[in-house]
Formats: structure tokens, C-alpha cells, sequence
């Protein structure tokens, strides 16, 4: 077993300034205080404040016209289905990112500007699960039922499987990143997340929400899900930086037999995701059935593939093109001037 680095990682600091040098984005000697200047990483700090300018509440979103709509027989059996599995997967799934960054990622991760990110990621996968909640009450949904999914309905038990299974090495007692072996078994963990969960099993759930949204359905859940993808798309981006970091410094781990068992594990979770869309589809609505959702899966696992410098696997083109008008909007620079000036009043307020 060949080590990444020569000592193990003490939790002790020793004694003496900290230079750049030393704030590795993993197995940095030094965890005792998260040491952030001088920042080493510039990306991870611009992603922390890119996270910080989007900040938002689920509760601020009103659902009376989502209410009016559920409750009116304005929705097919079918569309009423894809809404619930919806849900489904993303109410459990976005706490399933939270655990694992809080408790699996950010012991490893050791560089501080990395792990101010992480803290301010966590709170955003709060606010996600938060979301659902709120959803969940507002359209006086089963709650048993929509967060049992995860367990109840195979196509998402499967997903998460494939997710918790990742988590749970990481967790086991005996876990370090100082090894050859567990260095990688964390960048499985990173890739696993990042880009397959939040990057690829995400993206297809948001794409469901916006083909209703467009025709004008359920518009209360959809801005959420802007708002959301608008967090996950600054995931993902960390994600990547993070993973294309750990590389550089240690190029050793990225072996051509890692790169082909990531290149599967992306291929496993592509036909995880199409199985769970035909089981959120199994007739098809308006402008929407499962074998646009192979399409787009592929689509969008091409892409996730390529920033992490892996070869893609399906050349599919881009089924929904209409998914690009919902990022640009998510991205509009003024999207959230109003909020931001009530945040600052609010804030001002508390200390009275
Ligand atoms: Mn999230
Ligand atoms: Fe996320």
C-alpha cells in the first residue's frame, strides 16, 4: 500500500506560521483552527461569496396558485404522478447531500477556504430539504408518504442506494485519506456527489419541475427549483474545482484504472437515472416522456464528464433546449435585488 504522504495527518498543529504551502485541499498537517488567509484557493472563497449573494427562503415563495392547481383537476393522473416522485426523490435526496458534506466530506477536506464553503453548502442543503417541506405542507401532500419514497418506490431506493453506499465508506472508523487507496476512495466520494448526485440526478428532476412550469403548472415549485439549481449549478462548479484540485496535487490518484471506474460508476448512474424517469413517466405528458429523459441524462452526463477531464461516453444532443432559458433566468444578475435590500433592512432590525 503506497501512501500520498510520508507522515500521518495530526490534529495537533505544530508550532509556527502557516504559509500557502501548506493548506492542501486534503491531508494538510495543520485542522486544529481553519487557517483562511492567506487564501490559497481563490476559487473556493469566490464560490463562498457567489453562495452568500444568492441567498433565499423557500417560505418566500408563495404556492396559492400551485394550491389552486393541485387541488382542480387541472393536472393529469400522469403529470399528478411525475410531481409526487418528484418530490419524492428530491426531499430525501437533498438531505442525503447534507449528511454526506457534514459528515463524510468535511472532516477530509483540509484547506479553509474550502471548508468556509462547505459550511455555507451545508446551510443551502438545509434550506433545500426546508423546501420540500414547505411544499409538502402548502399543498397538503401524505408526508409519510412523499419522504418514504426513498424506501418505497425501487427506482429512488436504488438511486439512493448507489449514493448512502458512498457515504458509508467514508464513515466507516478505520477511513484516511493518507492512503493511496482511501485518497481515491474520497475523490469516488466527491465525484459520487457532486457531479453524479448533484450534477446529473438533479439536473434531470429540475428539467421535470420546468416542462410544467413553462406551461404555466405548479410555478410556485418551479421558481423554487430555479432557486435551487442556481445553488446546485455553484455546487457542482465547487465540486469540480475541488476534484481538479485534489488531482494537482496529487496526480498519482487520477491512474487510468480510477478514470475507467469513475467513467462506469457516471454509465451505472446514467441508467439509474433513465429507469427512475420511466418510472416517473410511464405514459409520457405534453412535451415530455422517458425517451427524452435518456437523451437529456446522457446530454447532461457528457457534460459533467468533460470538466472533470474523463472522455464522453454518449454524444447525445441537448432534447430540451428550452432547459437553457431556465439557467439564464436563475443566472439574471437583478434576479434578487428587491430580496437583498429586505435581508439588509432585516438585519438592521434584529439589533434593535
Ligand atoms: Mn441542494
Ligand atoms: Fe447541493
Amino acid at each position: 500500500m503506497s501512501t500520498v504522504r510520508e507522515n500521518g495527518r495530526s490534529l495537533i498543529g505544530k508550532a509556527g506560521r502557516f504559509s500557502a504551502d501548506d493548506k492542501r485541499l486534503i491531508n494538510c498537517n495543520q485542522v486544529d483552527v481553519n487557517q483562511l488567509m492567506p487564501l490559497k484557493y481563490k476559487w473556493a472563497w469566490k464560490h463562498y461569496e457567489n453562495g452568500c449573494a444568492n441567498h433565499w427562503m423557500p417560505s418566500e415563495v408563495p404556492m396559492n396558485k400551485d394550491i389552486e392547481i393541485w387541488r382542480s383537476n387541472q393536472l393529469t393522473a400522469d403529470e399528478r404522478l411525475l410531481v409526487m416522485r418528484n418530490l419524492g426523490f428530491f426531499a430525501t435526496a437533498e438531505s442525503l447531500v447534507g449528511n454526506n458534506l457534514v459528515l463524510a466530506i468535511f472532516k477530509f477536506v483540509t484547506n479553509a477556504e474550502c471548508r468556509q464553503y462547505l459550511l455555507r453548502q451545508a446551510f443551502e442543503e438545509a434550506i433545500h430539504t426546508h423546501t420540500f417541506l414547505y411544499v409538502v405542507e402548502s399543498l397538503g401532500l401524505d408526508e409519510s408518504e412523499v419522504f418514504n419514497m426513498y424506501n418505497e418506490i425501487p427506482a429512488i431506493a436504488r438511486k439512493d442506494q448507489f449514493e448512502m453506499e458512498l457515504t458509508r465508506e467514508v464513515l466507516d472508523d478505520d477511513f484516511t485519506t493518507d492512503t493511496f487507496e482511501g485518497a481515491q476512495a474520497f475523490l469516488k466520494n466527491l465525484i459520487g456527489y457532486y457531479v453524479i448526485m448533484e450534477g446529473i440526478f438533479f439536473y434531470t428532476g429540475f428539467a421535470m419541475i420546468f416542462s410544467l412550469h413553462r406551461r404555466n403548472l405548479m410555478t410556485g415549485i418551479g421558481e423554487q427549483f430555479q432557486y435551487i439549481m442556481r445553488d446546485e449549478s455553484i455546487h457542482l462548479s465547487f465540486g469540480v474545482d475541488l476534484i481538479n484540485g485534489i488531482r494537482q496535487e496529487n496526480p498519482e490518484l487520477w491512474s487510468p484504472e480510477f478514470q475507467n471506474q469513475m467513467v462506469e460508476k457516471i454509465r451505472e448512474a446514467v441508467e439509474l437515472e433513465i429507469a427512475y424517469a420511466k418510472d416517473c413517466l410511464p405514459n409520457g405528458i405534453l412535451g415530455l416522456n422517458s425517451d427524452g429523459f435518456r437523451e437529456y441524462v446522457q446530454y447532461i452526463a457528457d457534460r459533467r464528464l468533460e470538466r472533470i477531464g474523463l472522455p464522453v461516453l454518449y454524444g447525445s444532443k441537448n432534447p430540451f433546449p428550452w432547459m437553457s432559458e431556465m439557467t439564464d433566468l436563475a443566472k439574471e444578475k437583478n434576479f434578487f435585488e428587491t430580496r437583498v435590500t429586505e435581508y439588509q433592512q432585516g438585519s438592521v432590525l434584529s439589533w434593535d
